[in-house]
């Protein structure tokens, strides 16, 4: 374990870039356990855990891999997440996994798992069907289908846990996702001690590595950047809003913070925060997963409430004292750009001042959006 925060985020960093999985592959030398793939935005990592699987996070090859092949496999109007998915897939980046979840959260995705079922039909891979009922229906459902996984899993690492190894895992992930909040609301306390770009590699990092190793990295890191001596500047508060699936690269996320903005909230990591609060560990496990799905997950693109959308936004705008939104999707994402004409009627009728670009993951340009989100910080505090 890196001592220092810079050695922190340094070895994150150096994890989150390593497209072979190479902690992946230790983990697997040394438990002898297997890993999957989980493709965003949510999978029950904790039934893998319990399984003894590690879940492993698969968002893209972002801006460090040639997309040579995984054109081939696709039209030029979708997003580019499955690209470099399926790149990373042929070039053998992901051949430590032992299976690949496909949740159903757009057609992009669902069309991915049919395409790797095909391209690689030696290695399991399971479309995740996601609820739409809200409801008790929506409970039983998907527990239902989460015990159908569950099961799958369990034939890949040849361990049948019981009830309660289910609970003691939820358990774990109760702290990492207890960690994540406590890292989310020292940066709204304190941004400049916290910045985005550390927190985000520090979350992404724990994609790739086993939990409980997560909450002790989450844990120091915290202590130490709550301790470092940082200066307050005169930054805009903003929300990002939109990066829930493809992810910005790295220096887009830099990039926004150096135009000015301290990024309070966002949906970067969405995945790892999905589920509000605690799950319950006691009683069926199962059945207590897909309860709190249905009756703690966060508004998000993906998920279709009857209330109305953006409400959540508002909220959580005011209670980060935000001063502005800043709507940053993927191109071609249409979860994303379909939601986001009902975010931005919310923020207006909230008087909430909002900017708003796309990026794929590869972008390697910067300087428009330094322009256009140091715009909008400048006019946040010289007009709001
Ligand atoms: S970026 Fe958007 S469209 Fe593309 S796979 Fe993700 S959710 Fe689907």
């Amino acid at each position: 374990m890196a001592e220092t925060k810079a050695d922190m985020i340094d070895l994150a960093e150096e994890i989150v870039r390593d497209l072979e999985l190479g902690t992946v592959s230790k983990w697997k030398e040394k438990t002898g356990g297997k890993a999957v793939g989980c493709m965003p935005v949510w999978s029950p990592r904790e039934l893998l855990h319990a399984a003894g699987i590690l879940p492993v996070g698969i968002v893209g090859g972002g801006d460090g891999i040639e997309i040579i092949k995984g054109d081939a496999y696709f039209q030029s109007y979708i997003c580019q997440i499955p690209r470099s998915t399926i790149e990373m897939g042929l070039n053998g980046n992901l051949s430590p996994l032992d299976g690949m979840i496909f949740p159903s959260i757009c057609d992009v995705i669902r069309n991915l798992s049919g395409m790797w079922k095909m391209l690689f039909p030696k290695t399991p891979a399971w479309y995740l069907d996601m609820p739409q009922s809200f409801d008790e229906i929506g409970v039983d459902f998907f527990t239902h289908e989460l015990k159908r996984l569950f099961g799958e899993f369990c034939r890949v690492s040849g361990q049948n846990p019981d009830n309660d190894s289910i609970n003691r895992s939820i358990a774990i992930y109760n702290e990492n996702r207890s960690l994540i909040e406590e890292l989310y609301q020292k940066r709204r306390e304190r941004p400049w001690c916290f910045p985005v770009s550390e927190g985000y590699l520090l979350i992404r990092a724990g994609y790739q590595i086993d939990v409980k190793e997560h909450n002790k990295m989450l844990r120091s890191y915290i202590d130490l950047a709550a301790a470092s001596d940082c200066k307050a500047i005169d930054n805009a508060r903003v929300v990002v809003l939109g990066s829930f699936c493809e992810q910005p690269p790295l220096n887009l996320i830099r990039t926004i913070e150096k135009s000015g903005c301290y990024v309070v909230e966002d949906d970067f990591t969405l995945g790892a925060r999905l589920i509000k609060g605690e799950i319950s560990t006691t009683g069926d496990a199962i059945e207590n997963l897909a309860r709190a799905f249905i009756e703690q997950s966060r508004e998000a693109a993906f998920i279709y409430r009857e209330s109305e959308k953006g409400g959540e936004l508002v909220e959580k705008v005011k209670k980060c004292n935000a001063e502005g939104v800043v709507c940053c999707a993927p191109s071609f994402c249409d979860p994303a750009l379909l939601d986001q004409p009902m975010m931005v009627a919310a923020i207006e009728k909230a008087s909430i001042p909002y900017t708003s670009f796309k990026y794929a993951e590869n972008t390697g340009q910067f300087q428009v959006i330094r322009e256009q989100a140091g715009t909008f910080a400048d006019s946040i505090k010289l007009w709001s």
